[in-house]
Protein backbone atom coordinates (compact mmCIF):
# COMPACT_ATOMS: atom_id res chain seq x y z
CA UNK A 1 0.00 0.00 0.00
CA UNK A 2 1.70 3.21 -0.97
CA UNK A 3 -1.02 6.17 -1.06
CA UNK A 4 -2.18 7.90 2.09
CA UNK A 5 -4.97 9.92 2.13
CA UNK A 6 -4.73 13.01 4.37
CA UNK A 7 -7.66 14.93 5.37
CA UNK A 8 -6.27 18.78 5.82
CA UNK A 9 -4.12 19.83 3.00
CA UNK A 10 -2.09 22.73 5.42
CA UNK A 11 1.65 22.80 6.16
CA UNK A 12 1.37 19.71 7.91
CA UNK A 13 -0.06 17.83 4.72
CA UNK A 14 2.49 19.15 2.91
CA UNK A 15 5.14 18.33 5.31
CA UNK A 16 4.05 14.65 5.52
CA UNK A 17 4.34 14.50 1.74
CA UNK A 18 7.93 15.84 2.03
CA UNK A 19 8.55 13.29 4.01
CA UNK A 20 6.73 10.57 2.40
CA UNK A 21 8.33 10.72 -1.10
CA UNK A 22 11.62 8.96 -0.40
CA UNK A 23 9.62 6.01 0.86
CA UNK A 24 7.80 6.08 -2.11
CA UNK A 25 4.66 7.20 -1.04
CA UNK A 26 1.61 9.15 -2.85
CA UNK A 27 -0.55 11.50 -1.22
CA UNK A 28 -4.13 12.94 -1.51
CA UNK A 29 -5.64 15.55 0.29
CA UNK A 30 -9.05 16.39 0.94
CA UNK A 31 -9.56 19.67 1.80
CA UNK A 32 -12.32 22.91 0.71
CA UNK A 33 -9.66 25.57 0.70
CA UNK A 34 -9.04 26.96 -2.98
CA UNK A 35 -5.36 27.65 -1.74
CA UNK A 36 -4.60 24.63 -0.11
CA UNK A 37 -0.35 24.72 0.81
CA UNK A 38 -0.33 20.94 0.12
CA UNK A 39 -1.70 20.64 -3.11
CA UNK A 40 1.18 22.82 -4.47
CA UNK A 41 2.79 19.33 -4.23
CA UNK A 42 0.43 16.77 -4.20
CA UNK A 43 -3.15 16.02 -5.66
CA UNK A 44 -6.13 17.86 -4.03
CA UNK A 45 -9.95 16.34 -3.65
CA UNK A 46 -11.55 19.92 -2.66
CA UNK A 47 -14.54 18.85 -0.90
CA UNK A 48 -16.04 20.39 2.67
CA UNK A 49 -15.13 17.11 5.39
CA UNK A 50 -18.68 15.86 5.19
CA UNK A 51 -19.77 15.61 1.47
CA UNK A 52 -20.96 12.10 1.13
CA UNK A 53 -19.70 11.70 -2.80
CA UNK A 54 -15.72 13.28 -1.81
CA UNK A 55 -15.30 10.91 1.36
CA UNK A 56 -16.50 7.44 -0.99
CA UNK A 57 -14.04 9.07 -3.60
CA UNK A 58 -11.25 9.46 -1.39
CA UNK A 59 -11.88 6.35 0.52
CA UNK A 60 -11.42 4.58 -2.98
CA UNK A 61 -8.74 6.29 -3.65
CA UNK A 62 -6.04 5.71 -0.77
CA UNK A 63 -4.89 2.71 1.35
CA UNK A 64 -4.79 4.64 4.20
CA UNK A 65 -6.26 7.99 5.78
CA UNK A 66 -4.87 10.87 7.96
CA UNK A 67 -4.70 13.63 9.07
CA UNK A 68 -3.60 17.52 9.09
CA UNK A 69 -7.12 18.85 11.07
CA UNK A 70 -8.17 17.41 14.27
CA UNK A 71 -11.39 19.23 13.83
CA UNK A 72 -12.77 16.63 10.89
CA UNK A 73 -16.06 15.44 11.65
CA UNK A 74 -16.25 12.58 14.04
CA UNK A 75 -18.58 11.06 11.91
CA UNK A 76 -16.88 11.83 8.25
CA UNK A 77 -13.86 10.00 10.13
CA UNK A 78 -16.13 7.17 11.48
CA UNK A 79 -17.75 6.50 7.96
CA UNK A 80 -13.95 6.36 6.78
CA UNK A 81 -12.80 4.01 9.45
CA UNK A 82 -15.53 1.54 8.52
CA UNK A 83 -14.08 1.20 4.85
CA UNK A 84 -10.27 1.97 5.08
CA UNK A 85 -7.87 2.18 7.93
CA UNK A 86 -7.91 5.77 9.63
CA UNK A 87 -4.83 6.26 11.78
CA UNK A 88 -5.34 7.94 14.55
CA UNK A 89 -8.83 6.13 15.36
CA UNK A 90 -11.90 8.55 15.80
CA UNK A 91 -11.90 7.75 19.53
CA UNK A 92 -8.30 9.73 20.08
CA UNK A 93 -9.92 12.24 17.68
CA UNK A 94 -13.01 12.93 19.34
CA UNK A 95 -11.11 12.99 22.50
CA UNK A 96 -8.58 15.52 21.28
CA UNK A 97 -11.50 17.95 19.89
CA UNK A 98 -13.23 18.29 22.90
CA UNK A 99 -11.07 20.12 25.60
CA UNK A 100 -13.44 18.53 28.60
CA UNK A 101 -13.27 14.97 27.56
CA UNK A 102 -9.40 15.82 26.73
CA UNK A 103 -8.50 16.48 30.55
CA UNK A 104 -11.22 14.38 32.07
CA UNK A 105 -9.55 11.90 30.37
CA UNK A 106 -6.26 13.14 31.42
CA UNK A 107 -7.70 12.89 34.93
CA UNK A 108 -8.95 9.22 34.81
CA UNK A 109 -5.18 8.58 33.80
CA UNK A 110 -3.43 9.99 36.44
CA UNK A 111 -1.94 12.79 34.46
CA UNK A 112 -2.10 16.38 36.92
CA UNK A 113 -4.08 19.08 34.64
CA UNK A 114 -4.93 22.44 35.97
CA UNK A 115 -8.27 23.02 37.71
CA UNK A 116 -11.20 23.04 35.19
CA UNK A 117 -14.55 23.36 35.19
CA UNK A 118 -17.16 23.10 32.45
CA UNK A 119 -19.38 26.47 31.85
CA UNK A 120 -22.60 26.06 29.40
CA UNK A 121 -24.37 29.24 30.88
CA UNK A 122 -23.53 32.29 32.77
CA UNK A 123 -24.52 31.16 36.36
CA UNK A 124 -22.71 28.22 35.75
CA UNK A 125 -19.71 30.48 34.73
CA UNK A 126 -19.70 32.70 38.23
CA UNK A 127 -20.03 28.92 40.13
CA UNK A 128 -17.12 27.77 37.92
CA UNK A 129 -14.99 30.90 38.89
CA UNK A 130 -16.10 30.11 42.78
CA UNK A 131 -14.36 26.56 42.04
CA UNK A 132 -11.27 27.43 39.74
CA UNK A 133 -10.48 30.74 41.29
CA UNK A 134 -8.94 33.80 39.36
CA UNK A 135 -7.39 34.62 37.44
CA UNK A 136 -8.32 32.16 35.11
CA UNK A 137 -8.69 31.23 31.24
CA UNK A 138 -12.22 30.69 29.57
CA UNK A 139 -12.07 28.71 26.25
CA UNK A 140 -14.19 27.14 23.90
CA UNK A 141 -14.55 23.18 24.35
CA UNK A 142 -14.16 22.98 20.37
CA UNK A 143 -12.39 24.38 17.29
CA UNK A 144 -9.26 26.66 19.43
CA UNK A 145 -6.15 26.85 17.78
CA UNK A 146 -3.58 29.65 18.24
CA UNK A 147 -5.18 30.56 21.62
CA UNK A 148 -8.28 31.40 19.44
CA UNK A 149 -11.20 31.24 21.55
CA UNK A 150 -9.84 31.68 24.27
CA UNK A 151 -10.16 34.41 27.29
CA UNK A 152 -7.92 35.61 30.43
CA UNK A 153 -10.02 36.62 33.04
CA UNK A 154 -8.02 38.22 35.67
CA UNK A 155 -10.49 38.37 38.09
CA UNK A 156 -14.31 37.41 39.13
CA UNK A 157 -15.10 41.20 37.71
CA UNK A 158 -14.00 39.90 34.16
CA UNK A 159 -16.69 37.53 33.92
CA UNK A 160 -19.31 39.43 31.99
CA UNK A 161 -16.89 40.46 29.32
CA UNK A 162 -15.75 36.92 29.05
CA UNK A 163 -19.61 35.99 28.76
CA UNK A 164 -19.65 38.49 26.21
CA UNK A 165 -16.60 37.64 24.24
CA UNK A 166 -17.34 33.52 24.67
CA UNK A 167 -21.00 33.06 25.88
CA UNK A 168 -24.23 32.04 24.30
CA UNK A 169 -27.63 30.27 24.40
CA UNK A 170 -25.53 27.30 23.35
CA UNK A 171 -22.01 27.56 24.99
CA UNK A 172 -20.12 24.76 25.18
CA UNK A 173 -16.98 25.97 27.21
CA UNK A 174 -14.85 25.11 30.38
CA UNK A 175 -12.72 27.24 32.79
CA UNK A 176 -9.48 26.71 33.74
CA UNK A 177 -7.33 27.67 36.03
CA UNK A 178 -4.53 30.07 34.95
CA UNK A 179 -1.04 28.52 36.05
CA UNK A 180 2.13 30.12 36.72
CA UNK A 181 4.40 28.13 34.88
CA UNK A 182 7.77 28.28 35.23
CA UNK A 183 8.00 26.98 31.27
CA UNK A 184 5.69 24.87 28.42
CA UNK A 185 7.14 21.77 27.26
CA UNK A 186 5.76 19.48 25.03
CA UNK A 187 6.02 15.37 24.44
CA UNK A 188 5.62 14.64 20.79
CA UNK A 189 5.66 10.50 20.20
CA UNK A 190 4.70 8.21 18.20
CA UNK A 191 2.71 5.20 18.67
CA UNK A 192 3.26 1.96 15.92
CA UNK A 193 0.14 -0.21 14.87
CA UNK A 194 1.58 -2.80 17.41
CA UNK A 195 1.47 -0.74 20.44
CA UNK A 196 5.68 0.35 20.26
CA UNK A 197 5.84 3.50 21.48
CA UNK A 198 8.82 6.50 21.37
CA UNK A 199 9.36 9.64 22.31
CA UNK A 200 12.03 12.39 20.60
CA UNK A 201 13.33 14.21 23.17
CA UNK A 202 11.09 16.80 24.85
CA UNK A 203 10.49 20.08 23.36
CA UNK A 204 10.44 23.60 25.39
CA UNK A 205 8.10 26.04 23.59
CA UNK A 206 7.78 29.70 23.97
CA UNK A 207 4.31 31.57 22.92
CA UNK A 208 3.11 35.01 21.23
CA UNK A 209 -0.02 36.04 22.04
CA UNK A 210 -0.85 32.55 22.31
CA UNK A 211 0.57 30.80 19.25
CA UNK A 212 3.91 29.04 19.04
CA UNK A 213 6.83 31.43 18.73
CA UNK A 214 10.04 29.21 19.35
CA UNK A 215 10.95 25.28 20.11
CA UNK A 216 14.02 24.52 21.61
CA UNK A 217 14.69 20.52 21.55
CA UNK A 218 16.05 18.72 23.07
CA UNK A 219 14.63 21.15 25.92
CA UNK A 220 17.42 21.35 29.27
CA UNK A 221 15.25 19.25 31.21
CA UNK A 222 16.05 16.95 34.29
CA UNK A 223 15.94 12.86 33.78
CA UNK A 224 13.01 12.78 36.00
CA UNK A 225 11.28 15.77 34.62
CA UNK A 226 11.78 13.90 31.24
CA UNK A 227 10.38 10.48 32.66
CA UNK A 228 7.39 11.62 34.17
CA UNK A 229 6.63 13.60 30.84
CA UNK A 230 7.21 10.83 28.28
CA UNK A 231 5.05 8.66 30.94
CA UNK A 232 1.87 10.49 30.38
CA UNK A 233 2.47 10.60 27.10
CA UNK A 234 2.44 6.62 27.15
CA UNK A 235 0.01 6.24 29.25
CA UNK A 236 -2.52 8.52 26.95
CA UNK A 237 -1.35 6.93 23.96
CA UNK A 238 -1.69 3.30 25.59
CA UNK A 239 -5.30 4.23 26.73
CA UNK A 240 -6.71 5.67 23.14
CA UNK A 241 -4.89 2.90 21.46
CA UNK A 242 -3.57 5.68 19.10
CA UNK A 243 -1.71 4.68 16.34
CA UNK A 244 0.87 7.40 14.67
CA UNK A 245 2.58 11.24 15.84
CA UNK A 246 0.57 13.16 18.90
CA UNK A 247 2.05 16.08 20.96
CA UNK A 248 1.02 16.30 25.02
CA UNK A 249 1.08 20.06 25.61
CA UNK A 250 2.80 19.90 29.57
CA UNK A 251 2.84 22.81 31.94
CA UNK A 252 5.97 23.00 34.12
CA UNK A 253 5.77 24.34 37.76
CA UNK A 254 8.58 23.32 39.64
CA UNK A 255 8.96 19.48 39.93
CA UNK A 256 5.44 18.91 38.60
CA UNK A 257 3.80 18.74 35.20
CA UNK A 258 0.30 19.30 34.37
CA UNK A 259 -1.19 18.49 30.81
CA UNK A 260 -2.55 21.39 28.61
CA UNK A 261 -3.80 19.67 25.71
CA UNK A 262 -2.81 16.93 23.45
CA UNK A 263 -2.77 16.90 19.29
CA UNK A 264 -3.66 13.95 17.45
CA UNK A 265 -1.26 14.31 15.09
CA UNK A 266 2.20 15.81 13.77
CA UNK A 267 2.74 19.07 15.97
CA UNK A 268 4.54 22.56 15.60
CA UNK A 269 6.69 21.95 18.60
CA UNK A 270 8.16 18.78 16.58
CA UNK A 271 9.07 20.70 13.60
CA UNK A 272 12.71 20.46 14.57
CA UNK A 273 12.83 17.02 14.45
CA UNK A 274 13.04 17.32 10.59
CA UNK A 275 16.84 18.33 10.73
CA UNK A 276 17.24 17.63 14.26
CA UNK A 277 16.42 13.92 14.99
CA UNK A 278 17.49 10.56 13.21
CA UNK A 279 13.65 10.40 12.16
CA UNK A 280 11.49 13.03 11.63
CA UNK A 281 8.28 13.45 13.17
CA UNK A 282 6.56 13.55 9.66
CA UNK A 283 8.35 10.45 8.68
CA UNK A 284 7.72 8.57 11.81
CA UNK A 285 4.01 9.47 11.15
CA UNK A 286 3.81 7.74 8.02
CA UNK A 287 5.65 4.65 8.93
CA UNK A 288 3.12 4.12 11.68
CA UNK A 289 0.37 4.45 10.29
CA UNK A 290 1.16 2.15 7.19
CA UNK A 291 2.75 -0.65 9.62
CA UNK A 292 6.80 0.38 8.79
CA UNK A 293 9.55 -0.33 11.40
CA UNK A 294 9.34 2.80 13.41
CA UNK A 295 12.53 5.18 13.15
CA UNK A 296 15.03 6.05 15.83
CA UNK A 297 14.16 9.66 17.90
CA UNK A 298 17.50 10.40 19.13
CA UNK A 299 18.45 13.67 18.60
CA UNK A 300 21.17 14.95 16.49
CA UNK A 301 22.78 17.75 18.51
CA UNK A 302 20.51 20.65 19.64
CA UNK A 303 17.84 22.75 17.53
CA UNK A 304 15.45 25.33 17.68
CA UNK A 305 12.77 26.07 15.62
CA UNK A 306 11.49 29.65 14.50
CA UNK A 307 8.19 30.42 13.45
CA UNK A 308 7.44 32.39 10.78
CA UNK A 309 3.42 34.27 11.50
CA UNK A 310 1.91 36.31 9.80
CA UNK A 311 4.80 37.05 6.67
CA UNK A 312 8.33 35.25 6.20
CA UNK A 313 11.20 37.25 6.13
CA UNK A 314 14.42 37.57 4.44
CA UNK A 315 15.78 33.84 4.21
CA UNK A 316 19.36 34.85 3.82
CA UNK A 317 20.46 35.30 7.30
CA UNK A 318 19.65 31.88 8.21
CA UNK A 319 20.33 29.85 4.68
CA UNK A 320 23.73 31.66 5.65
CA UNK A 321 24.23 29.73 8.66
CA UNK A 322 25.82 26.59 8.78
CA UNK A 323 23.08 24.84 10.60
CA UNK A 324 20.23 26.95 8.91
CA UNK A 325 17.38 25.51 7.21
CA UNK A 326 14.83 26.81 5.49
CA UNK A 327 10.91 26.15 5.42
CA UNK A 328 8.56 27.88 3.25
CA UNK A 329 4.88 26.71 3.17
CA UNK A 330 3.81 28.66 0.18
CA UNK A 331 1.06 30.05 1.62
CA UNK A 332 0.04 34.23 1.31
CA UNK A 333 0.72 36.32 4.12
CA UNK A 334 -1.88 36.85 6.37
CA UNK A 335 -2.11 38.53 10.07
CA UNK A 336 -2.03 35.33 12.45
CA UNK A 337 -1.19 33.20 10.16
CA UNK A 338 1.86 30.50 10.05
CA UNK A 339 3.88 30.98 6.78
CA UNK A 340 6.78 28.67 7.47
CA UNK A 341 9.52 28.15 9.74
CA UNK A 342 12.99 28.41 10.11
CA UNK A 343 15.29 25.59 12.10
CA UNK A 344 18.84 26.17 13.44
CA UNK A 345 21.26 23.36 14.35
CA UNK A 346 24.19 22.96 15.89
CA UNK A 347 26.40 20.34 17.69
CA UNK A 348 26.85 22.49 20.98
CA UNK A 349 24.66 24.42 22.98
CA UNK A 350 26.88 27.73 22.48
CA UNK A 351 27.09 27.11 19.08
CA UNK A 352 23.21 27.56 18.52
CA UNK A 353 23.39 30.27 20.73
CA UNK A 354 25.49 32.76 18.25
CA UNK A 355 23.35 31.55 15.60
CA UNK A 356 20.55 32.61 17.08
CA UNK A 357 21.80 35.83 18.18
CA UNK A 358 22.91 36.48 14.57
CA UNK A 359 19.80 35.58 12.88
CA UNK A 360 17.64 37.63 15.63
CA UNK A 361 19.57 40.65 14.80
CA UNK A 362 19.67 40.44 11.37
CA UNK A 363 16.03 39.72 10.83
CA UNK A 364 15.21 42.35 14.05
CA UNK A 365 13.84 39.21 15.53
CA UNK A 366 15.58 39.75 19.04
CA UNK A 367 12.37 39.72 21.12
CA UNK A 368 11.42 36.17 19.62
CA UNK A 369 15.16 34.78 20.09
CA UNK A 370 15.97 36.40 23.49
CA UNK A 371 14.37 33.64 25.45
CA UNK A 372 15.68 31.09 23.98
CA UNK A 373 19.42 32.42 23.99
CA UNK A 374 18.82 33.00 27.77
CA UNK A 375 17.87 29.15 28.05
CA UNK A 376 20.81 28.48 26.16
CA UNK A 377 23.17 30.09 28.43
CA UNK A 378 21.61 29.30 31.63
CA UNK A 379 20.21 32.57 32.33
P1 LIG B 1 -2.56 25.29 19.97
O1 LIG B 1 -2.21 26.16 18.81
O2 LIG B 1 -1.37 24.87 20.81
O3 LIG B 1 -3.48 24.17 19.64
P2 LIG B 1 -4.79 26.32 21.51
O4 LIG B 1 -5.56 27.40 20.85
O5 LIG B 1 -5.36 24.96 21.52
O6 LIG B 1 -3.31 26.31 20.95
P3 LIG B 1 -3.85 26.28 24.25
O7 LIG B 1 -2.71 25.42 23.92
O8 LIG B 1 -4.86 25.76 25.20
O9 LIG B 1 -4.60 26.84 22.97
O10 LIG B 1 -3.31 27.66 24.81
C1 LIG B 1 -2.37 28.42 24.07
C2 LIG B 1 -1.34 28.95 25.04
O11 LIG B 1 -1.97 29.78 26.03
C3 LIG B 1 -0.64 27.87 25.85
O12 LIG B 1 0.42 27.29 25.14
C4 LIG B 1 -0.19 28.68 27.05
O13 LIG B 1 0.92 29.50 26.73
C5 LIG B 1 -1.38 29.58 27.31
N1 LIG B 1 -2.33 28.89 28.21
C6 LIG B 1 -3.35 28.07 27.85
N2 LIG B 1 -4.01 27.59 28.92
C7 LIG B 1 -3.38 28.09 30.01
C8 LIG B 1 -3.58 27.97 31.42
N3 LIG B 1 -4.56 27.23 31.95
N4 LIG B 1 -2.72 28.65 32.24
C9 LIG B 1 -1.73 29.42 31.73
N5 LIG B 1 -1.51 29.58 30.42
C10 LIG B 1 -2.32 28.93 29.55
MG1 LIG C 1 -4.80 23.24 20.69
MG1 LIG D 1 -1.77 24.34 22.67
Amino acid sequence: PGRVGILGGGQLARMLALAGAPLGLRFLVLDSAEEACAAQLVPQLRADYDDAAALAEFAASVDVATFDFENVPAAAAEWLAGRIPVHPGPRALAVAQDRLAEKSLFRELGIPVPAFEAVDSREALDAALARVGAPAILKTRRFGYDGKGQFRLRSAADADAAWAALGGPSAALILEGFVRFDRELSVVAVRARDGEFRAWPLSQNWHEDGILAATLAPAPAGAEIEALALGHARRLADALDYVGVFALELFQCGDALLANEMAPRVHNSGHWTIEGAETSQFENHLRAVLGLPLGDTRARGHACMLNWIGALPDRQPVLAEAGGHWHDYGKSARAGRKVGHATLRADDLEALADALERVGRALGRQPQVAPVIACLRGG
